[in-house]
C-alpha cells in the first residue's frame, strides 16, 4: 500500500483549491532610483528596464505602477559625485535629493506607500554605508547611529510612509525608533534590512546607484553568505529593538534563511529579490535558454513559500501584469 498523492493533482479545478500560497499585487514593492535634473531616463545597461530617474520621470513612472495596482515604492536616492562627500551630507539636508523627491511624490500621489532606504553609501565619496573610523578603516558604528537618527527624521519630515535601514549598523532599530518617537512620529514603521548579506548579487545595483566603495569591501558591517544562525540572531535582535517588519537580502539564495526566520519571528517577512537575480533571469531571457514568465513566476512564488509576505523586485511591474494575465 502506498500513498496516492495524483489524487489531488488529477483535476484542475481542485489543483487550484489546493494551492497553498498566492501572489497578489499587493505583495510587491518597486524600487525606484531618483538623480538630480529633468526628463533624465538613465537605463542600466546591467538591468535592462531599470532606470535613473528624474523626479519628473518618477512621477509619471509612479502613475503607472498606480494603474497595475502596486501600491508600494522603496526610494534610493543617486546623488552626484560632485556632490557627495565623507559623511554623506545631502542625505542629511532637508532639501537633500531624496527629501525634495519625498516631498513631489508624496504630493502627486498622496496614497502610493512610500518606503525610504535609509542609509549613506549613495552620498559618501568612499561609498561606505556611514562615517569612516581613519584609524580602524572600517564604518564607526556608533557615530553612523547618530546621523542616521538624523537622516531618519528628515525622511519622516519629507512625508515617508516607512523606513528601512540598509547599513547593517548593530543597535540601528533601537536608534531610529527612539529617535522618531521623540519627535511624534511614533507611528512611523520601520523595516529592518535584518539579514543583509555581502553578496556578489548586489553587483548590478551598484551600476545603478553609483554606490561601489571605492576601497576594500562591505564584510565588516554586512554579513557573511556562509552564516545562517547569524540571521536569526539579528532578526530577533532587530524585532527586540522596536522593528516592524524583517527583511532578509537577497533572496533567491537565502530561501533557507527566510524559512528559517519565518519560523522563528510572528513579524512579517518582506525579501529583496536583488539586482543580480533579475539581470540572471533577463541574461536567460535573452539567451533563449528560459521561458522567462514561468521562471519568473516560479522564483517569486518560491519568496512567498518560504515565508515572506512581501517582496520587494525589479520585476514588480512584469509580475502585476503576469497576475493579470494569468487571473
Ligand atoms: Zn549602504
Amino acid at each position: 500500500m502506498f500513498k496516492r498523492f495524483r489524487r489531488l493533482r488529477l483535476n484542475e479545478n481542485l489543483r487550484l483549491m489546493l494551492e497553498e500560497n498566492y501572489l497578489s499585487v499587493n505583495d510587491l514593492i518597486y524600487p525606484l532610483f531618483v538623480v538630480d535634473g529633468k526628463n533624465v531616463r538613465n537605463e542600466i545597461s546591467s538591468m535592462p528596464g531599470v532606470f535613473q530617474l528624474s523626479i519628473d520621470e518618477i512621477l509619471k513612472e509612479c502613475k503607472e505602477l498606480e494603474r497595475l495596482g502596486i501600491k508600494a515604492i522603496i526610494l534610493f536616492g543617486v546623488l552626484e559625485e560632485a556632490k557627495k562627500d565623507s559623511v554623506g551630507s545631502d542625505a542629511l539636508n532637508e532639501e537633500g535629493l531624496i527629501a525634495r523627491s519625498l516631498k513631489e511624490i508624496k504630493r502627486a500621489f498622496p496614497s502610493l506607500f512610500v518606503i525610504t532606504d535609509l542609509c549613506f553609501c549613495e552620498y559618501t565619496d568612499h561609498g561606505h554605508c556611514g562615517i569612516i573610523d581613519p584609524i580602524k578603516q572600517t564604518v564607526d558604528n556608533d557615530l553612523t547611529l547618530e546621523i542616521s537618527a538624523k537622516q531618519a527624521l528628515i525622511h519622516a519630515r519629507a512625508g515617508a510612509d516607512m523606513i528601512a535601514p540598509s547599513g547593517m549598523m548593530d543597535g540601528i532599530v533601537g536608534t531610529l525608533r527612539k529617535a522618531l518617537d521623540e519627535e511624534g512620529f511614533e507611528n512611523l514603521p520601520i523595516m529592518a534590512y535584518s539579514s543583509k548579506f555581502a553578496s556578489a548579487f548586489y553587483g548590478p545595483f551598484r551600476d545603478v546607484a553609483n554606490s561601489s566603495p571605492s576601497y576594500g569591501d562591505r564584510r565588516s558591517y554586512q554579513m557573511n553568505f556562509a552564516n545562517g544562525k547569524e540571521a536569526l540572531l539579528e532578526s530577533l535582535e532587530d524585532e527586540k529593538q522596536g522593528a516592524d517588519l524583517l527583511m532578509i537580502k537577497p533572496a533567491l539564495a537565502y530561501l533557507d534563511v527566510i524559512k528559517d526566520i519565518s519560523n522563528h519571528s510572528k513579524l512579517p517577512l518582506c525579501v529583496y529579490n536583488v539586482s543580480g537575480e533579475y539581470a540572471l533571469l533577463k541574461a536567460g531571457a535573452r539567451l533563449g535558454v528560459i521561458d522567462y514568465e514561468r521562471v519568473l513566476l516560479e522564483t517569486v512564488m518560491s519568496f512567498k513559500r518560504a515565508g515572506a509576505k512581501l517582496i520587494i523586485s525589479y520585476h514588480a511591474k512584469e509580475v502585476a501584469n503576469l497576475l493579470t494575465k494569468f487571473a
